[in-house]
């Protein structure tokens, strides 16, 4: 439902002149027989194998290839290498001349202008969205970049600015939308914000409520939990048309939520929180992690009971804490020699243990979060969950939606489908295209060493 909106940002970026095609592979594939002149890819830390596949075919068959995004800032000498050029900023202060020079045959192998305002960002090209190669996809728009808050294994802590824009320009970009209107009009004038905390400042998040009233349009957006227990303003999320609340609970357990330095989440009212918010028709779904160093194996093994206890609310997403490079965790566990050797780009992907955790073997981590997939996802407990919630609202789409919501619960056990799959890093294996397409272009798949904790400058040298 939720796709990265980069390629619309990017795409409104070229000059108008330019002739734009847009892929996202989750969505349908790259094709490699056609020819462009310049291709610019954005890609999760993961995915990078896979991503410099692709920038080596095309470049040996003519393309200018670039980078950009956090994986290439943070591991930028290692990207010049397999692209021609790589942009280690944002994208609004660079992209225009990193064009203008490939016009001219000049380009660099770095871009690195700092941000300039939010309201340098353009409206994006929905235009360019192709609702038929994902029938269930909501357009996207960001209010805010950054977030004012300091988890110690977000990839945002202590790199990002928390800045927002104007909110005429995020109106703007509302009312230029082209909606989906498949699903016998299900998600029609339905969107995502796609901030990572849309609450950063919650009096910014009313400016914007208040604003988005008469638009008369249903919206879903990630907010932290502080938000969740402000009750005035939740009522005055749900007036303004929002449908759907994501929070990174991360823990139930305090200790767990303190080494992860996740203050704002005191969960003291847990219970009352969510049953208030769905009472305003808004349809809860949270994020768990397991693996800090405040888990024991007593409290992962009676994480379902306490689940239990609040009815089993919707967990959409459920992984293992992953120490992103240029992070504060990355540092410690690097600097504490609690790196798992053998650990490679693809294992950054928050289903695999990358480090041993104080109190855990990375086994039993691994083993925790494969019945905890299989616990949380069962049907009976969904049941419960729905049954809980059912009649807490009579708001328009509630009903249906809860359904739905709690039913796309399942998908964690998705992982769970390759029986190979170790969880472990350096024992799982890249996809197999990937595999034998590395083999023949001679590569190794990208390994994260404890000194991967440098920034990009010095990356560069
Ligand atoms: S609240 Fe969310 S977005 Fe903000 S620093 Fe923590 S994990 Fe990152």
């Amino acid at each position: 439902m939720m796709q990265p909106a980069a390629p619309e940002l990017l795409a409104a970026l070229c000059p108008p002149a330019a002739e734009v095609e847009l892929y996202n592979e989750k969505e349908r594939d790259v094709p490699l027989d056609r020819h462009w002149d310049l291709v610019l890819f954005s890609y999760l830390d993961p995915f990078y194998d896979h991503t410099r596949v692709l920038s080596e075919i095309f470049r040996r068959r003519g393309m200018t290839t670039v980078a950009g995004g956090r994986h290439a800032r943070q591991f930028a000498r290692d990207c010049t290498r397999w692209f021609d050029a790589v942009v280690t900023a944002e994208p609004e202060a660079n992209l225009s001349g990193l064009i203008a020079d490939f016009e001219r045959g000049r380009l660099r192998k770095i871009y690195d202008l700092p941000a300039g305002s939010p309201s340098a960002i353009p409206p994006y090209r929905y235009d360019l969205v192709d609702f038929r190669t994902n029938r269930f996809r909501s357009p996207t728009v960001e209010a805010s970049r950054g977030c004012p808050f300091a988890c110690n294994f977000c990839v945002l802590t202590g790199r990002e600015p928390y800045v927002y824009r104007p909110i005429d320009d995020v109106l703007r970009d509302i009312r230029g939308m082209r909606w989906n209107r498949g699903l016998h009009g299900l998600l029609h004038r339905a969107f995502m914000f796609y901030d990572n905390n849309l609450g950063g400042s919650p009096r910014h998040l009313r400016a914007l409520c208040e604003a988005l009233l008469p638009l008369k349009t249903t919206w879903g957006c990630s907010v932290t939990f502080n938000v969740l227990e402000d009750h005035e303003l939740v009522r005055l999320m749900a007036r303004a048309g929002c449908g759907f609340i994501y929070t990174g609970l991360e823990s139930l357990n305090a200790r767990s939520i303190e080494s992860m330095n996740k203050r704002q989440n005191r969960l003291r009212h847990l219970d009352a929180v969510i049953r208030r918010t769905y009472a305003e028709g808004i349809l809860l779904s949270f994020g768990l992690v397991i693996g800090s160093d405040g888990d024991t194996n007593e409290y992962l093994v009676r994480l379902p009971d306490y689940l239990s206890d609040l009815k089993f609310f919707a967990i959409t997403f459920l992984g293992i804490l992953c120490p992103y490079p240029g992070t504060p965790l990355f540092a410690t566990v690097a600097r504490e020699g609690r790196l798992l050797p053998g650990t490679t780009a693809r294992d950054l992907d928050t289903y695999t243990v990358c480090h041993r955790a104080r109190h855990l073997d990375p086994t039993e981590v691994a083993e925790h979060y494969q019945r905890l997939c299989r616990s949380v996802a069962r049907l009976p407990n969904l049941v419960r969950h729905c049954a809980d919630k059912f009649f807490l609202s009579d708001r328009r789409g509630y009903k249906p939606g809860l359904v739905v919501a709690s039913l796309e619960a399942r998908s964690i056990t998705h992982n769970l489908r390759n029986p190979e799959r170790t969880y472990i890093a350096g024992r799982d294996g890249i996809e197999a295209w990937d595999a034998e397409q590395m083999r023949t272009l001679g590569m190794e798949p990208q390994r994260i060493e404890a000194t991967a904790a440098c920034d990009a400058a010095t990356a560069i040298g």
